[in-house]
């Protein structure tokens, strides 16, 4: 059987017209995020790119990624859930 490989990635539609006012922004709309309310992570390559989680695996991680990054409740609805994980690991 062969290995797979392929490493599913979304680009992020963001919207960098908004400039986030603080470091817990939203990745996607660039909103604020609420301190007290966990949202979700995502995994960004350099090109705005979302790797699925369990891809991670066997992506060749880019010191030019970046990286893990903070996303709205919302808009991990609309990228899809499945493309992110919680804030905090459970
Ligand atoms: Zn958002």
């Amino acid at each position: 059987m062969a290995k797979r490989t392929t490493v599913r990635k979304e680009f992020i539609d963001y919207d960098a017209r908004r400039k986030p006012r603080t470091k817990r922004s939203c990745v996607r709309c660039q909103k604020d995020l609420d301190s007290g309310k966990p949202v979700r992570r995502v995994y960004v390559t350099r090109d705005m790119e979302a790797v699925h989680p369990d891809d991670l695996g066997h992506y060749l991680r880019s010191e030019c990624d970046f990286g893990w990054l903070l996303i709205g409740n919302d808009c991990a609805c609309i990228l899809g859930m499945e493309w992110t994980l919680p804030e905090i690991s459970p």
